[in-house]
C-alpha cells in the first residue's frame, strides 16, 4: 500500500519512502515537564500515535524516539528568561529533578490513558548532555558557532545557505521583527540561537554541566538533534511536533544537524495543527491556565472520549475546543461500542481472519494511507459494522484489526453493566441518604465514589453517574 503524508518541507502530499523498505524511524518532540500536559498537546501526541498505529496497520515496522525535555527549554524562544525547568521547581518548592520525575510520570499517565502506544524509545535531556556537547564541538570545528561572553555559543545562521527553508522566508522575516522585541545582545543575526548557555554569572543553577566552553547547559534545540541521531541515524524518515515548532524549534534542528553531518536530517516533516480553545480557557502552560485530561475526566468523560473527539478531525485541520464536541465525541463512542458489542453477539462462533482484499478493508486502509485520514477511516468503520450485507463475523474480524489504529477501546462493555457491585450499593446508598435528607454522609458516599472513579450527578430525573476513569 502507497502511503501518502504531506511534508512540510516540500509543501505537498508525497509518496512515503523510508530509508529501508518497509521500516519508518519517527521522531516526535516531546513535553517539557515542568507542569502538566495540556488538552492541547495531547492532540499533538493523539495525532502521532495515530500516524504510528496506521503505519504499523499498513505493515511498516516502525521505531518511534520521544525525547523529554527536562532542561534547557527557556521562557523564551529568543534565548532569553528562566529555564522552565527551574521556574517549574520555583513555583513549587521542589527541586528541578524531581519536577521533572512528577510531570514525566503525570504526561505517561495521561498518554496512556489516552490510549496511545508506548514509544520504542523515550529519551530525557539531562540523559544524553555528552551527545549535545559532541555535536556542538562538531559545530564549532566546521565553523558554525561563535561565542557571546558571559552568555553561551551560538550557531551563526548566515552560514547555512539553506537555514529556514522549513519554514519559508515569511516566517524567517517573523523571526527577525519578533527578535526586535527581545533578544540577547551580542547575537550577530536575529534568528541565531543558543548551543550550550552558560549559568548566569553568579547564579548556581540546579541543572548544570561542564562543557569545553564552560559550565551551563544544552541550547533546547541540541536535545532533538542529538538524541534523534543518536537513534534513528542521520538521517530519518520521519520528524513530528505541533505546527509551533515549524519556525524556531525544527529549524534549528535542521541547521545544527544538517551543519553538522552536512546530510539531510529528516525526510518527512509532519506538523499537527493547534487545538485552540476560545472561550472555554486559555492555553498557556507558562501562564498556569489550560485545560488538562483531568479537566476532561472531572467533567465525567472516559479520556477515550477525549482520543475520539480528536480523531475525528485530521491533523492538519486546526481544532477549536469546545465541550459541546466532547460531549458529542462521548456519545459518538457509546454508540460506536454498543455497536461493536451487538456486531460480537451477533457473530455467535469463531471469527475468520480478517479478509484483506474486501472493499471495507481497502478503503479503511485506503484512508489511513491518505496522509492519515483518520475521520474518513473512522467513517468507513461505523459503516462496515452497520452494514448487514456482511456476515457478523467478518465484521468483528475487521472491527478488531481496525482497533489496533483506532485503540478506542470498542469492545467495552456499557458502564452499568461493568460496574462492580459493591460501587453499585455506595450508589444505591447514597441515594437512600439523600431520601433521609442525611446531606453530610451523602456528600460523603460521593466522595467515596470520586475516589473510586464514579462521579455523582444528582438531575431532576434522578441520579446519574459516570466513570471517570478508563
Ligand atoms: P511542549 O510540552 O510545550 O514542549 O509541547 C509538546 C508538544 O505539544 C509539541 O509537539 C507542541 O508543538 C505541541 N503543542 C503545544 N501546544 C499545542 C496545541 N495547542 N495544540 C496542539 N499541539 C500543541
Ligand atoms: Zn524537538
Amino acid at each position: 500500500m502507497n502511503f501518502r503524508l504531506y511534508n512540510t518541507m516540500t509543501r505537498q502530499k508525497e509518496l512515503f519512502k523510508p530509508l529501508r523498505e518497509g521500516e519508518a524511524g519517527i521522531y516526535t518532540c516531546g513535553p517539557t515537564v515542568y507542569h502538566y500536559a495540556h488538552i492541547g498537546n495531547m492532540r499533538s501526541y493523539i495525532a502521532e500515535d495515530g500516524l504510528v498505529r496506521a503505519l504499523r496497520f499498513l505493515g511498516f515496522k516502525v521505531k518511534r524516539v520521544m525525547n523529554i525535555t527536562d532542561v534547557g527549554h527557556l521562557v523564551s524562544d529568543a534565548d532569553t528568561g528562566e529555564d522552565k525547568m527551574e521556574q517549574g521547581a520555583r513555583r513549587e518548592g521542589k527541586s528541578a529533578w524531581d519536577i521533572a520525575k512528577f510531570y514525566t510520570e503525570a504526561f505517561f499517565s495521561d498518554y496512556y490513558a489516552l490510549g496511545c502506544a508506548k514509544p520504542d524509545v523515550v529519551c530525557p535531556a539531562t540523559g544524553y548532555i555528552k551527545e549535545m556537547i559532541d555535536l556542538g564541538s562538531a559545530l564549532e570545528k566546521k565553523g558554525f558557532t561563535y561565542p557571546i561572553e558571559g552568555d553561551g555559543v551560538y550557531f551563526d545562521t548566515s552560514k547555512l545557505p539553506d537555514y529556514g527553508k522549513l519554514a519559508g522566508k515569511a516566517h524567517i522575516e517573523g523571526i527577525k521583527e519578533g527578535a526586535r522585541v527581545e533578544t540577547v545582545a551580542g547575537k550577530r543575526h536575529p534568528a541565531d540561537f543558543a548551543v550550550w548557555k552558560f549559568a548566569a554569572p553568579g547564579e548556581r543553577r540546579q541543572m548544570e554541566w561542564d562543557s569545553p566552553w564552560g559550565r551551563g547547559f544544552p541550547g533546547w534545540h541540541m536535545e532533538c538533534s542529538a538524541m534523534a541521531m543518536k537513534h534513528l541515524g542521520e538521517t530519518i524518515d520521519v520528524h513530528c511536533g505541533g505546527e509551533d515548532h515549524v519556525a524556531v524549534h525544527h529549524t534549528n534542528e535542521i541547521a545544527q544537524s544538517e551543519g553538522a553531518t552536512g546530510k539531510t536530517f529528516s525526510n518527512y516533516w509532519v506538523h499537527v495543527r493547534f487545538l485552540v480553545t476560545g472561550d472555554a480557557g486559555k492555553m498557556s502552560k507558562s501562564s498556569g491556565e489550560f485545560l488538562t485530561l483531568a479537566s476532561v475526566t472531572k467533567r465525567g468523560y472516559d479520556p477515550l472520549a477525549y482520543r475520539y473527539y480528536c480523531l475525528l478531525t485530521h491533523y492538519r485541520k486546526q481544532l477549536e475546543f469546545s465541550w459541546e464536541g466532547v460531549e458529542a465525541a462521548a456519545r459518538g463512542l457509546d454508540g460506536l461500542r454498543a455497536l461493536a458489542l451487538k456486531v460480537r453477539e451477533e457473530a455467535a462462533g469463531p471469527v475468520p481472519p480478517v479478509e484483506r482484499e474486501e472493499k471495507y478493508f481497502k478503503d479503511f486502509s485506503g484512508a489511513l494511507a491518505d496522509d492519515l485520514n483518520l475521520p474518513a477511516a473512522l467513517a468507513v468503520l461505523w459503516e462496515t459494522l452497520r452494514d448487514g450485507s456482511i456476515p457478523a463475523a467478518r465484521r468483528l474480524a475487521f472491527a478488531r484489526a481496525a482497533e489496533e489504529v483506532t485503540a478506542l477501546d470498542l469492545f467495552r462493555a456499557p458502564e452499568a453493566a461493568a460496574l462492580p457491585p459493591e460501587l453499585e450499593a455506595l450508589i444505591k446508598e447514597r441515594e437512600a441518604a439523600r431520601r433521609a435528607k442525611d446531606w453530610k454522609m451523602s456528600d460523603e458516599l460521593r466522595k467515596t465514589l470520586a475516589e473510586k472513579g464514579v462521579l455523582i450527578e444528582d438531575t431532576p430525573q434522578g441520579t446519574k453517574w459516570k466513570l471517570i476513569r478508563g
